[in-house]
C-alpha cells in the first residue's frame, strides 16, 4: 500500500533486548492515515510487563554501553544518522502516512531528526570534566561526569521522528540505554528508526521502542526505580501527571511542554517578511507543533495592512493529502483536534471577532481544515489563553510596546516568542522582557540541532538539542584524591 523503496521498514512488532516481539498477549492497535482514514498497519498494545523487560534489557546492556569510548558510540551513532538520511524517502512516507504533514515537511523532519544524532555523536565526545583548587595541601579535587544510566521516552505525534532523536541521541552519546514510547498514532516511524539503529549495529537493549497502552507503559516507566531519568514531550497536563509519578523514585526530568506563543509584528516591521514568518510559524505541520505562533498581536498602525497581506498569502496555501505534490497543509491530526479548532473559531466569532480566511472544515472532509484568520481578537477569548494546535491566526491589536509584552506574557506557558522590529533598542527591550524559553527576532523558525530548545514556567524543564542537551543525561561525581 505504501510504495517503499525498503517494505522492510514498516514494521508492525517492537524492539526489545536487540529482538522483535508482539504483545503478550497478542492484542494489537490500529494505526490509520489521517488523510484517508485508511489503515496503515498494527502494533502490538503492549503494557507493563513488556515494559518492565524492556527496562532490564537496557539495564543488562548498560556496562557494556557506558564502558565504550565515546568516540566507538559515535561510530554507531554515526552510521544510524548515515541510514536515516539514506533512507529519507521512505521514512518520509511512512511519516505522511501516519502523520499527514506534507512529503516535503516530513523529509526535512528526517533530516533534522538525523542531525541529533550526528550532533550529539560528536558532543559525547567533549563531555569533560574539571579540577578544582583545593583548600588542603594533601587532597585534589577532580571532577568527572557520568552516564545518569537507563533512560524513558515519551514521545508525541507531531514530530514522529525528531522528538524521538532529540532525545535518544544525547541518551546514548553520553552511555545511557534507552526505551521509548512513541505516541500511539505516529509509532511506524519510531519503529522504523529502531529497524535502522538495528542495522547501524546497535547493541542489543541499548535502544528499545514500546507501543501500546500509555498509561500501564508510563507507569511502568515512572515508577521502576531502574529507570533513572524520563524525558517528555506533550502536553502540561501530561507532564504535570508524569512528574507526580516520578516523585517517589526522585527521577531526573526534562519536560518539553506546551506553549503558547505570541508573534509580535511592530509598526517599524518589515511586514513582508513579517507575513512569510507568520505563515511558516503558523500554518507549518497545520498549526500543530508546540512553538507555532498562537496569538498574533499586530501594531495599531500596521494592523490593516498585515492583515490584507496574511490573507492574501494564506489563500496560497495548498490543503491536501500530504502525498501529494504542492500540497502545503496536511489534515490535523484526528477528529478531536478539529472540534477544539472549531471551539476557538466558534469562541472567537460569539465575542466579536472578525473572519477574514477560512474558518470551517475543509471540503476534502476528514480531518481537513480550511488555513484560518480571525481578526478583531481579545484577551477575553478561548485562543488568548490555549494552544489551538491547528490552522487559526488570531489577530489582535496593540498600541505601546509595554501593553504588548504584559499580553504576551499574560500566560503560565513560556516556550517560544517571535517579534518582527528594525528598532536595534526595541530588539534589545523586548527579546529581554519577553517570558520564554527561545526568542524569534524577523524570523518564524528557530529549531535546530545546535541551539537550545526548551521553555520557562509551565512550558518545561530542561534543554534538547545544543551543548546543553547532553547535561541532561549526565550525572556529576567528585572525587577527592587524598593521600599525596
Ligand atoms: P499531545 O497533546 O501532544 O497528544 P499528550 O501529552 O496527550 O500530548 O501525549 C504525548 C505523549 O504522552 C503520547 O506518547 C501519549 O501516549 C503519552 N501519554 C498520554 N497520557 C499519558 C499517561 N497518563 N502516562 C504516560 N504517557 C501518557
Amino acid at each position: 500500500m505504501l510504495n517503499l523503496k525498503d517494505p522492510t521498514l514498516l514494521r508492525q512488532q517492537c524492539h526489545i533486548d536487540g529482538k522483535w516481539f508482539d504483545a503478550d498477549d497478542a492484542t494489537t492497535v490500529a494505526v490509520t492515515n489521517p488523510a484517508t482514514g485508511a489503515t496503515i498497519g498494527t502494533i502490538p498494545h503492549m503494557g507493563a510487563a513488556e515494559t518492565k523487560r524492556a527496562i532490564e534489557a537496557a539495564n543488562a546492556a548498560w556496562p557494556a554501553w557506558r564502558k565504550k569510548s565515546a568516540k566507538e558510540r559515535a561510530t554507531i551513532l554515526r552510521k544510524w544518522n548515515d541510514l536515516m538520511l539514506e533512507n529519507a524517502d521512505d521514512l518520509a512516507l511512512i511519516m505522511t502516512a501516519e502523520q499527514g504533514k506534507p512529503l516535503a515537511e516530513a523529509k526535512g523532519e528526517i533530516v533534522y531528526a538525523a542531525s541529533f544524532i550526528e550532533w550529539f555523536a560528536e558532543e559525547g565526545k567533549r563531555v569533560s570534566g574539571d579540577t578544582m583548587q583545593s583548600p588542603w595541601p594533601d587532597r585534589r579535587i577532580v571532577v568527572t561526569k557520568e552516564p545518569i544510566g537507563v533512560c524513558a521516552a515519551i514521545t508525541p505525534w507531531n514530530f514522529p521522528a525528531a522528538m524521538i532523536t532529540r532525545k535518544v541521541g544525547p541518551a546514548l552519546a553520553a552511555g545511557c540505554p534507552i526505551i521509548v514510547k512513541p505516541a500511539e498514532l505516529t509509532p511506524f516511524s519510531a519503529l522504523a528508526l529502531a529497524v535502522l539503529a538495528e542495522r547501524a549495529g546497535m547493541p542489543a537493549g541499548v535502544f528499545n521502542v514500546v507501543t501500546g497502552s500509555s498509561r500501564a507503559i508510563g507507569g511502568e516507566m515512572t515508577s521502576n526505580p531502574i529507570v533513572r531519568k524520563l524525558s517528555f514531550t506533550g502536553s502540561t497536563q501530561v507532564g504535570r501527571l508524569l512528574m507526580e509519578q516520578c516523585a517517589p523514585t526522585i527521577k531526573k526530568l526534562s519536560l518539553e511542554l506546551g506553549g503558547n506563543a505570541p508573534f509580535i509584528v511592530f509598526d517599524d516591521a518589515d511586514l513582508d517578511a513579517a507575513v512569510e514568518g507568520a505563515i511558516a510559524s503558523k500554518y507549518r505541520n497545520a498549526g500543530q507543533t508546540c512553538v507555532c505562533a498562537n496569538r498574533l498581536y499586530v501594531q495599531d498602525g500596521v494592523y490593516d495592512a498585515f492583515a490584507a497581506k496574511l490573507v492574501a498569502a494564506v489563500a496560497k496555501l495548498k490543503v491536501g493529502d500530504g502525498q501529494e505534490p504542492g500540497v502545503t497543509q496536511g489534515p490535523l491530526i484526528e477528529e478531536k483536534a478539529v472540534l477544539k479548532v472549531e471551539e476557538h473559531v466558534a469562541d472567537a466569532l460569539a465575542k466579536g471577532g472578525r473572519l477574514l480566511a477560512g474558518g470551517k472544515r475543509h471540503a476534502l472532509g476528514h480531518s481537513f481544515f480550511q488555513p484560518t484568520i480571525v481578526a478583531d481578537v481579545t484577551s477575553d477569548m478561548l485562543v488568548a489563553r490555549e494552544e489551538t494546535f491547528g490552522p487559526l491566526a488570531p489577530l489582535f491589536r496593540f498600541n505601546t510596546d509595554d501593553d504588548v509584552l504584559a499580553m504576551a506574557n499574560d500566560t503560565e506557558f513560556g516556550l517560544a516568542a517571535y517579534f518582527y522590529s528594525r528598532d536595534i533598542g526595541r530588539i534589545w527591550r523586548v527579546a529581554e522582557g519577553l517570558e520564554s524559553g527561545m526568542v524569534g527576532v524577523n524570523t518564524g523558525l528557530i529549531s535546530n540541532e545546535i541551539a537550545p530548545f526548551g521553555g520557562v514556567k509551565q512550558s518545561g524543564l530542561g534543554r534538547e538539542g545544543s551543548k546543553y542537551g547532553i547535561e541532561d543525561y549526565l550525572v556529576i561525581k567528585y572525587i577527592c584524591m587524598g593521600g599525596i
